[in-house]
């Protein structure tokens, strides 16, 4: 039986200038949680909060929310969307945590506390701190240098866009539903930020308008309540903007309403000045609009060119069987050296077919034979690395093509270090262009579909905190739906499993209450949500992925919060399973509890080809005619 957890108030909640004091006069550690009214205290850090303080049991370790808006003392903590922690010791601010960075928060914890009380019991001085970033914004008026996440956030080669659920959307409660229908035609949401403007605000983001008649109306309109601000991208798709602007149909609600019915203003709109969302005319107004609701991804990402916005480049290299044999440390140090992070990496085995299609362009010339002789003698390690300006700086560090060139002219480059046996085809390869980059990473790392299942001990606990991780992490929820497992379906679930000592113990587990069934989409979803998982013991999880799920909310090796896919076939055979024959690629659907029933043959075709030295979904095609 699931024992329902006692939800002992963990945080104390200040709510004006008087508690502030209060608060800050205890003695010991304070950990302050400020938030902004419109978007809440942070859900996420209050499990870590709470792990933190039943493994400590310390009772100078206290913790707080604050909202920003209603105490003075946090004035200029005002309006700013990114989760800040603020520290205080006896009263004194001696540490600042900006952002949802779990492993820093709880060292900063331990460290202050351990520090604190040194002060309390040996009299040590306490080591004061000012907040930085905002002596900084007071100085220059510059904004807060943003520190997490946000490389995750806005991959480059993709165009992005501002777009905007206005007052009268989110007034009539429509904003989840135009979500849902954003995601469900392909976009992708990359921030969702709710914000009531101020007339300032909207006046200053107006500027382009302020001409006009209807300009003070407008003015009202979007400050009287709040809207969301989304940043908007499509893979695929080279410029966002145009999609996004006959997504959302013309300004006029009545044209919208003859002539694009099902366009989101003929659908939400009701007159040309409440026409429910915005989208930016062109990228030069989509990289200010950025930079007016997100000025931290300005800072860290815009170019010098105002008109193209984008965050650290990324590019594929490939390292080829010789070297990846005997050498892969090796390479993959010289390229941490260099300074890239590798953001996905994938080991597989290509077919013939798949070599030919990834050098389309090469195929007649004259060293194609070998190269695809090459390519197909044992696996290939492909990487995706980021780093400013990486497709030039991967190329530079490659060095020439030839790898007699390379000894001869750059001793030092890669291709020269790496060396192949006599005659063979360099070993390292690297994208020519940010497009071409693109399109390599995706044939490598193709969007894909995983099953993911918030097992029933974290549905009690854990669920939002779970569910807030995925939309973090830039997963699409395709597919959802809460199931209640038979022992039928739950043996059939883990049915790899069955004769292993533990497998009545886990379809016991499953069965015990309800489970929230996901198919997650995503480049590299099976492996990215595993990662995001962590190891399937929480011990090790605590060890070698502190930050992870399965770190922060398992229980024990049985009782671990969360599901996911091992691999691509068993994803696809999982969520067939649980959702029937979906057609994940097109649709997405909220299923209640019975088993969806969607189309198509096509697919259904393809998982039964799909086989497992085939690591690159995408290809199945080939694969196919291969066969034949
Ligand atoms: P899952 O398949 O649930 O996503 P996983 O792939 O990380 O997890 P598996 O090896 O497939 O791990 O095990 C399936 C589930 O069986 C685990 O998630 C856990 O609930 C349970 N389990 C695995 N090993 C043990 C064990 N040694 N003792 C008890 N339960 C276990
Ligand atoms: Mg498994």
């Amino acid at each position: 039986m699931a024992s329902k957890k006692k939800d002992i108030a963990l945080q104390i909640i200040i709510s004006n200038q008087e508690q502030w004091e209060e608060s800050l006069s205890s003695k010991g550690l304070l950990v302050v949680d400020v938030y902004q009214a419109w978007c809440g205290p942070c859900k996420t850090a209050v499990s870590l909060f709470r792990k933190i303080k039943n493994e400590l049991g310390d009772d100078l370790l206290q913790f707080a929310v604050a909202e920003a808006d209603s105490i003075d003392a946090l004035e200029k903590y005002r309006g700013k969307c990114e989760p800040t922690f603020l520290f205080f010791g006896g009263g004194e601010l001696v540490a600042v945590v900006r952002g949802v960075n779990a492993p820093l928060l709880q060292k900063t914890i331990i460290d202050q506390l351990e520090a604190e009380k040194n002060v309390l019991n040996q009299g040590l001085e306490r080591k004061v701190v000012k907040d930085e970033a905002l002596l900084v914004e007071e100085e220059e008026t510059s904004p807060i240098p943003a520190q997490v996440e946000d490389d995750e956030l806005l991959p480059s080669g993709k165009s992005y866009t501002v777009a905007i659920i206005k007052p009268d959307a989110v007034a009539h409660g429509k904003a989840d539903e135009i979500i849902m229908k954003i995601q469900e035609a392909g976009f992708e949401i990359l921030a969702n930020e709710e914000k009531t403007m101020t007339e300032s605000e909207v006046r200053d983001f107006y500027q382009h308008r302020a001409g006009e008649e209807k300009f003070q109306e407008l003015i009202q309109f979007m400050s009287s309540g709040p809207c969301h601000v989304l940043i908007i991208s499509k893979s695929g798709e080279e410029d966002v903007i145009p999609a996004w602007r006959e997504f959302i149909g013309p300004t006029d609600v009545e044209v919208a309403k003859t002539e694009k019915p099902e366009s989101l203003r003929a659908q939400y709109g009701t007159e040309i000045l409440y026409n429910a969302v915005h989208g930016s005319n062109d990228t030069e107004q989509a990289s200010r609009e950025l930079a007016f609701f997100f000025p931290t991804f300005k800072q860290q990402h815009q170019h010098t060119d105002e008109s193209v916005f984008m965050s650290p480049e990324r590019t594929l290299a490939l390292i080829r069987p010789e070297v990846l044999r005997g050498r892969k440390d090796e390479v993959l140090q010289c390229i941490q050296e260099a300074g890239f992070s590798i953001a996905m990496q994938k080991e597989v085995m290509l077919s013939e077919q798949q070599v030919k299609e990834f050098y389309q362009e090469h195929v007649n010339e004259d060293y194609y034979p070998a190269l695809q002789q090459q390519m197909t003698s044992g696996p290939i390690l492909a990487l995706a690395l980021v780093k400013d300006n990486a497709v030039k700086l991967w190329r530079n560090a490659l060095g020439p093509t030839k790898i007699t060139e390379a000894i001869n002219e750059a001793p030092d480059s890669l291709r020269a270090r790496f060396t192949p046996s006599e005659g063979a085809i360099n070993q390292l390869h690297g994208s020519s262009s940010p497009v071409s980059a693109e399109k390599e990473i995706n044939f490598f790392f193709p969007v894909e579909h995983t099953l993911a299942a918030i097992k029933p001990d974290a549905m009690e606990e854990h669920r939002d905190e779970i569910m807030e991780r995925i939309q973090g992490a830039g997963f699409t929820i395709s597919q959802i739906k809460e199931t209640n497992l038979s022992q039928e379906m739950a043996e059939e679930f883990y049915k790899e499993h069955k004769g292993k000592p533990f497998y009545e113990q886990l379809v016991e587990y499953m069965c015990r209450g309800p489970c929230l069934m996901m198919t997650l989409s995503k480049e590299n979803a099976v492996q990215e949500w595993r990662s995001l998982m962590g190891p399937t013991d929480p011990t090790e999880a605590q060890t070698a992925a502190p930050d992870s799920l399965r770190s922060l909310f398992a229980k024990s090796i049985l009782e671990n919060a969360v599901h996911g896919a091992s691999n691509i076939n068993h994803a696809t055979e999982k969520i067939q399973f649980i959702f029937g024959d979906i057609d994940l690629d097109g649709h997405i659907s909220w299923t209640s509890n019975e088993t969806s029933t969607q189309n198509t043959t096509k697919d259904i075709q393809q998982n039964e080809e799909r086989n497992e030295t085939t690591a690159l979904p995408g290809n199945e095609e080939e694969s196919v005619q291969d066969d034949s």
